[in-house]
């Protein structure tokens, strides 16, 4: 058995899914700095050393073609004007004679601790041998770069990557600052997003818990009008509910009205047979009134199956089967069935339609679309007046004009007629049961159309069906 509270999402469920989403978000976030930061970290160091060897290169082949040309002497010389004009901090140069021994030997005063015997190197003419020397104490680097002299002599000069590893060490405080601040950010900026992006979904929630809670279907989602998603989701729920509150309106009042117009012909039912039964007159009486029953009968049978037309056409519940319709020969159909009516009430009832018009649609279903404006057509037209049936396109559309001459509706009757059981004071008199447009409209709009009237008291009305441009390939006829 499964109860309605397993397909409830449950609070928990929606945080994990508010949590998710902020954790997203903030991973997300403080990743993509996390790799910046790395990124540009790498690049700056690796820039840093490119650098220290270039100006170990430079130095390196400027202090040897001064040894060349100078010998020490010359070396010295310009050792010094280099300090001397702060040109870069204080490089290790030293010139090692054939047995090992130092020519000349420049270091650093604060340098101490590098093993140099790991520098007796003996790199091959025109090639340069580069050698890493580490401090014990300091952990600092020196960077050697060796190369053999034409005499023999092998020549070195070499930084220490002290300078560039404090640069870094500051570097990364400050990085990791900023990482600091931008972790914060991610955070909070999680918390917004989650906040604003579950926002209207809880507020979505709410409402249909209310509605779920009270039955009551008036509660509506709050707009927010920010043109994003999520109001839109709002918009169509909000729409849904008009539409679902319209409908149960017109069902209500539907079912009142049927309630309503069922009482007259019941009452006359039961008075009908109570008037039989207490009367003392022969058989053929009896069978009178049987059959006055039988028609009342008939008319509310009528009048139940065509309300369960309407409700059918218009939850969509109606099966159509549809087929290619001549619009003339519809049209003539309908007027061949009331030619004679028409002619009673001295009518002229004529037709005219563009010829190859067509449609795809239920033909038994046009025909009584037709036959009830016709209907009416004729009911509220006094002798003498005329009635025209037309079929025309409009742009792409298929559209059908029922023309009369008749008493017209007055303004304020014009938009109610389509409703069900509504019928003018003016008709009253005539018989009907004011469901006749409200089919009509039901068929055409499940057809996909649309209906329309323009009227003038006094002077007629003029009925309009106008069919969509777009039909579905027509079906060829069973
Ligand atoms: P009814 O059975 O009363 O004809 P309908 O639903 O067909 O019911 O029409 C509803 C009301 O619309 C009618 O009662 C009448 O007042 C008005 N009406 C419909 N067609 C016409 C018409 N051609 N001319 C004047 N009034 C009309």
């Amino acid at each position: 058995m499964c109860s309605s509270s397993a397909a409830r999402p449950t609070g928990d469920s929606r945080y994990t899914f508010g949590f998710r989403l902020a954790a997203w978000y903030a991973v997300l976030f403080v990743g993509s700095a996390l790799v910046l930061i790395a990124l540009t970290y790498v690049l700056l160091a690796s820039t840093l050393r490119q650098r220290d060897h270039e100006i170990i290169q430079s130095t390196l082949e400027k202090y040897a073609s001064q040894y060349e040309q100078d010998g020490v002497p010359g070396l010295v010389a310009a050792i010094r004007s280099d300090r001397l004009a702060g040109q870069h901090e204080t490089l290790f140069v030293r010139a090692v004679g054939a047995y090992a021994q130092a020519v000349y030997f420049s270091s650093p005063e604060d340098w101490s601790g590098f093993d140099l015997g790991r520098l007796d190197v003996a790199p091959l003419p025109d090639t340069k041998v580069w050698s890493d020397v580490r401090a014990a104490q300091t952990g600092d680097v020196l960077e050697v770069a060796s190369v053999r002299l034409p005499d023999g002599i092998i020549f070195q000069v070499g930084k220490s990557t002290g300078s560039r590893e404090d640069l870094l060490a500051r570097f990364r405080t400050v990085m990791l600052l900023a990482f600091g601040a931008v972790s914060l950010v991610g955070l909070g900026g999680a918390v917004f997003i989650t906040r604003s992006t579950l926002g209207p979904i809880r507020r979505l929630i709410a409402v249909v818990r209310r509605i779920m809670a009270t039955g009551r279907i008036e509660a509506r989602v709050p707009a927010r009008e920010t043109g994003d998603a999520l109001d839109e989701l709002s918009t169509l729920f909000n729409g849904m509910l008009d539409r679902i509150e319209s409908l149960i309106a017109g069902m209500r009042g539907s079912l009142d009205n049927v309630a309503h117009d069922l009482r007259t012909p019941m009452m006359r039912l039961r008075s009908i047979a109570e008037t039989a039964l207490e009367s003392d007159r022969g058989p053929e009486a009896l069978r009178e009134a049987l059959a006055d029953c039988l028609e009342e009968s008939d008319r509310v049978v009528a009048m139940l199956t065509t309300v369960m037309d309407i409700s059918e056409a218009e939850t969509g519940t109606m099966k159509l089967v549809r087929e290619r319709v001549d619009v003339a020969h519809l049209l003539q159909e309908t007027v061949d069935l009331y030619a004679d009516v028409a002619e009673e009430k001295q009518q002229a009832l004529g037709t005219t339609a563009a010829p190859e018009l067509s449609l795809n649609a239920d033909h038994n279903r046009l025909r009584q679309v037709m036959a009830n404006l016709v209907d009416n057509a004729v009911k509220y037209t006094p002798a003498g007046g005329s009635i025209a049936l037309e079929g025309r396109t409009d742009g792409n559309s298929v559209v059908i004009d029922v023309r009369d001459t008749g008493i017209g509706i007055p303004p304020d009757d014009l938009p109610r007629v389509w409703e069900r059981l509504y019928r003018a004071d003016a008709s009253r008199s005539e018989r009907g049961l004011g469901l006749g447009l409200s089919l009509v409209r039901a068929i055409v709009e499940a057809h996909g159309g649309r209906v329309a009237v323009t009227s003038r008291p006094g002077e007629g009305s003029t009925f309009t069906l106008v069919f969509p441009a777009q039909h579905p390939p027509a079906m060829p006829p069973e």
